[in-house]
């Protein structure tokens, strides 16, 4: 019999004692109530200490060492008091999850043991050690200790465990030549070449000279719940997050009852236990529900600054699967845990706002305001079309590919979805109409104001990689697993290159004598009408559009990650990171290295889990059935099912004898060979070995299959 219990999976959760918080308590203490702000800190400094830190904090800068130890101080009171018994720099290295390495508050001295010293030099400074990290090549083994150092601008926050909690402290990981070897600093980098690129732009427009900008970014994050019973009793699951076999049930997700659809109370207790935690933790975590595939639900918090967001999204990921685990439920943030239902992604809402909250993406009340919000969107449109090689990159992976451009999530072809408002009004713009001066309004529009863009039209479109909705940018390629700080560290600065650049073209113009708007309708005028190929607002996922998109259009398919990777060190690529001090040359090299790495090692251990759970699993399986069938006699059902299981389990073994053969085969030395070598063969062999297997399942006796089906894990809540 099997092994699992499809009823103890069901009944597998208890509920949390703990009272839920109301939404008073949840306002009045419980709201980052594990985070230590500014103004905890304000009351447990001197006033010109508390200045001095504050000023570091809001500018990003290194703290002043005369008062590390001091804020050290402050910060281990705070913690030992909220029950930390450790600390940890917590840093986000290029594997794209987080890293921790935690010491103790207490340290023995010559009696037993007592409260240790947290200096200002521990604080500020760190060197774990790190070298197993990937670094692409940045340091050799004899300098393989990277350092971390203390990120102000993100607040130290404590971690909760049964018995006690740890203080984390953000950091930056770099190599001792000062190297990036984590996702932050670029993105740190990139937040401020952004607002290098648009001051000046706002200047123009008229904004006060110490305007700065930054860019919001919240993100939408998708997962699936299973039952733990199941989980632990699939090793595919287990060691490479996604199911390597599964016949396809009877039932997916085509009666589209689940989408929106009442949350399970299991379920619905999860989300709140997680949600509390989340809010302890300062992460304002705002809508949750249903998503279309059996199983997958969606928590979005709201947007923050994106070094910030991109720490809370990683603490996300992280509540989300430990809590699951209170339930008797494994979350499962995998791309594509199921074939045959749809994947999960993780759309990143982006947008640039100056520290005074204005949204440079919002079409405003004013024809000024318009103005330079028509300004932005094209400088949008230009870095979309321009670089949507590297919007590729940003996304790419082994687990991403199963989902861009199946059939239910946006196609690997970047373009952007304006809706019909926007377009129309550029396209206007473009063709002149409307006549030209003062009385014809806006930019010859023939009115004044902008016509109102919706922000939730009815008919938005879901088949778009890049969508435009009403006040900021969807990029919704990104996958549900992956780290946000890449993809928003591109779209910084991309958009800072073309702000940068349309920007040198106004002040050209103004410089000869041109009117503002005049000058700034021409600009936004050419832009879209060079960059308006990259603007679609049709079905993404049609047969025609990739037609269109590559023949007619001239935009990139870049189908694979393996198609994308080599275009990240491009001399276009090179050239914009360096400009712009995100990346340099050999930060770059080693990031593309260590994609290629992780690719292969991502399906290099995908094809050795198939082998393995075919070999030992599926096969004997096949082999006991039909063993009971040879000795049930000789009727013509037995020997009609004996024929059938034969037939598949040799099919099996045939496909498992090629994938053998592809696994001990690695296709080369470079690690892009090997990459190459997964892709173009081990993952068909692996699909061959599923085909039979999945096959094989559907004649094998329930009773002797090992592995928990598609049936049991997606509908058992
Ligand atoms: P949807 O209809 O896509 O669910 P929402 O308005 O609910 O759209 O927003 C989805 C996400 O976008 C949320 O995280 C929200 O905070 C974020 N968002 C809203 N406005 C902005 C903005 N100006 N910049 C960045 N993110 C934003
Ligand atoms: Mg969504």
């Amino acid at each position: 019999n099997h092994d699992f219990d499809v009823i103890s999976a069901a009944r597998n959760w208890r509920v949390d004692a703990s009272a839920p918080a109301t939404p008073a308590q949840v306002v009045g203490e419980l709201f980052a109530s594990d985070v230590l702000t500014l103004e905890q800190l304000k009351t447990r400094l001197s006033k010109p200490d508390y200045r001095s830190l504050r000023a570091t904090v809001e500018r990003g800068a290194r703290l002043d060492p005369a008062i590390a130890d001091t804020v050290a101080l402050a910060m281990k009171t705070w913690a030992m008091e909220k029950g930390a018994t450790h600390y940890t720099h917590w840093f986000q290295p290029l594997t794209g999850s987080t890293a921790e390495k935690h010491d103790s508050f207490v340290s023995p001295n010559g009696d037993g043991l007592a409260i240790a010293t947290f200096s200002g030099k521990e604080l500020i400074q760190a060197e774990p050690d790190a070298s197993s990290f990937p670094s692409g090549g940045l340091r050799a083994t004899f300098e393989a200790r990277g350092y971390t150092a203390w990120d102000s601008s993100s607040p130290a926050f404590l971690i909760r465990h049964a018995n006690g909690a740890t203080l984390c402290i953000p950091t930056a990981f770099a190599s001792w030549t000062g190297e990036a070897l984590d996702l932050k600093t670029p993105l740190l980098r990139s937040v401020e070449a952004l607002n290098q690129a648009v001051t000046p732009a706002l200047r123009l427009f008229g904004a006060s000279a110490g305007t700065r900008v930054g860019s919001s970014l919240g993100a939408e994050q998708e997962y699936f719940l299973i039952a733990e019973e199941y989980f632990f009793r699939r090793p595919d699951l287990v060691m490479t997050g996604r199911t390597l076999f599964g016949a396809r049930p009877p039932r997916g997700q085509e009666l589209e009852d689940h989408y929106f659809g009442a949350i399970p109370d299991r379920v619905l207790s999860f989300m709140t236990d997680a949600e509390m935690q989340l809010y302890a933790l300062g992460i304002p975590v705002k809508t949750r529900h249903n998503e279309v595939a059996p199983g997958q639900f969606e928590i979005a918090p709201i947007y923050e600054s994106s070094n910030v967001a991109a720490d809370h999204q990683q603490l996300i990921m992280q509540v989300l699967r430990n809590t699951a685990r209170k339930y008797g439920l494994v979350a499962l943030l995998h791309e594509k845990p199921f074939a045959g239902v749809n994947g999960s992604g993780k759309h990143c809402n982006w947008s640039m706002a100056t520290d005074a909250g204005e949204n440079l993406l919002e079409p405003g009340d004013t024809p000024h305001e318009n103005l330079q919000f028509l300004f932005f969107c094209a400088a949008v449109i230009r870095a979309v079309d321009e670089h949507q090689d590297l919007l590729r990159i940003s996304v790419a992976g082994a687990s991403n590919d199963h989902r861009l451009g199946a059939n239910e999530a946006p196609p690997a072809i970047l373009s952007i979805f304006l809706g019909s408002e926007l377009t129309d009004i550029l396209d206007r713009l473009e063709s002149g109409r409307g006549g030209r001066g003062p009385e014809a309004g806006l930019l010859g529009l023939g009115s004044s104001v902008l016509p109102p863009i919706p922000r939730h039209a009815g008919d938005r479109n879901r088949t778009s990689p890049f969508a435009f909705t009403g006040n900021k940018f969807e990029f919704r390629a990104v996958g549900s697993s992956q780290s946000i700080s890449f993809p928003v560290t591109v779209l910084n600065t991309i958009i800072a290159d073309a702000v940068q650049a349309l920007t040198a073209d106004l002040q050209t113009r103004l410089d000869a004598g041109a009117d503002l708007d005049d000058a700034v309708g021409e600009i936004v005028r050419e832009t879209y009408a060079a960059h308006k190929r990259v603007v679609f607002n049709g079905d993404g996922y049609s047969e025609d559009w990739h037609h269109e998109a590559e023949h007619g259009r001239g935009l990139l398919n870049l189908r694979t990650s393996l198609d994308a990777i080599p275009l990240l060190t491009s001399p276009k690529n090179a050239a914009l990171f360096e400009r712009f001090g995100v990346l340099t040359g050999r930060e770059l090299t080693a990031r593309q290295e260590i994609m290629y790495d992780i690719y292969f090692k991502t399906v290099n251990i995908e094809g050795e889990t198939t082998e393995y759970v075919a070999q030992t699993m599926i096969l004997p399986a096949a082999v006991r059935y039909l063993g009971d069938l040879r000795q049930a006699g000789a009727g013509r059902a037995v020997q009609g099912l004996a024929a059938q299981v034969e037939a598949a389990a040799d099919a099996l073994y045939d496909a498992l004898l090629h994938l053998g053969e592809q696994n001990r085969a690695l296709g080369g030395d470079e690690v892009h060979e090997k990459a190459h070598h997964m892709r173009d063969h081990v993952l068909p062999a692996m699909t061959e070995v599923r085909q039979a297997a999945d096959a094989l399942e559907k004649v094998v006796a329930d009773l002797h299959w090992p592995l928990p089906s598609y049936r049991q894990m997606l509908f058992v809540k």
